[in-house]
């Protein structure tokens, strides 16, 4: 199977990211968000391939705050959320904020989930590697879960991905990619409660998988509303 029918057999729908970012800035500007009076977060992995959203994200809404770390996951807590909420525009004694938050995962030319060709280098790269390097370990039967100073982020993602697996069970790439974009949505979700008045600010979350194919990115929407005035939209995408 080539890469493009094995993206149709695993995500329902794609979009390529430039579609992606267009749509849900479309949908918010009909709640009040634009590139004037909205700050974008971001929560998406390292990768200098997944930066490609970032900079779509960056032309539509202008520079954003970045709450990424390795594999998406959203480690920024507390304290990274209340930076971001103290950089936005205030419109009418409003701020408003527009979060993307999305792991990844590749597929190359042969559909092979989780493997990718990197410019300049002979053979196939893994994407996203943190997550894969995480899966072997529990394909292995070994999972280190003790915090490694030397390593800290892939530390708290064996920590912070082992609560969603059931004991035993050993994911797949895509299984765990799909439990991460959870994970990482009730995270931020989480923080947001605590840390975000409503009274005071909008705000919108954008969340799915960003998947690398063959003939480029694209990403399969997951949960994508915006919370007005402390009432909660969902956005068509
Ligand atoms: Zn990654």
């Amino acid at each position: 199977m080539d890469s493009a029918n094995t993206l149709k057999k695993y995500f329902d729908r794609t979009y390529t990211e430039i579609e992606f970012v267009k749509k849900t800035y479309e949908a918010l500007k009909q709640l009040g968000f634009n590139d004037d009076n909205s700050i974008a977060a971001t929560c998406i992995c390292r990768d200098e391939i997944s930066q490609s959203l970032r900079s779509v994200i960056k032309y539509m809404w202008g520079e954003a705050f970045n709450l990424s770390s390795l594999a998406g996951m959203f480690f920024a807590g507390k304290t990274g959320l209340a930076a971001a909420m103290h950089h936005a525009p205030i419109e009418g004694g409003k701020e408003r904020y527009v979060f993307y938050a999305l792991p990844h995962v590749a597929i190359d030319a042969e559909g092979h989930v989780g493997f990718c060709k990197r410019k300049g280098r002979e053979g196939i790269s893994s994407a996203c590697g943190a997550l894969n390097a995480f899966q072997k370990e529990m394909a292995s039967g070994r999972v280190n879960i003790t915090m490694d100073n030397e390593d800290v982020e892939q530390s708290l993602i064996r920590m912070r991905l082992l609560r969603e697996i059931p004991y035993g069970h050993v994911p797949d790439l895509l299984e765990l990619t799909r439990i991460t974009q959870t994970a990482i949505q009730t995270d931020l979700e989480n923080t947001i409660m605590k840390v975000v008045d409503t009274g005071k600010s909008d705000y919108a979350i954008i969340t799915g998988i960003q998947i690398h194919e063959a003939d480029g990115n694209y990403i399969w929407p997951a949960s994508c509303y915006a919370v007005v005035n402390g009432e909660r939209t969902e956005l068509k995408v």
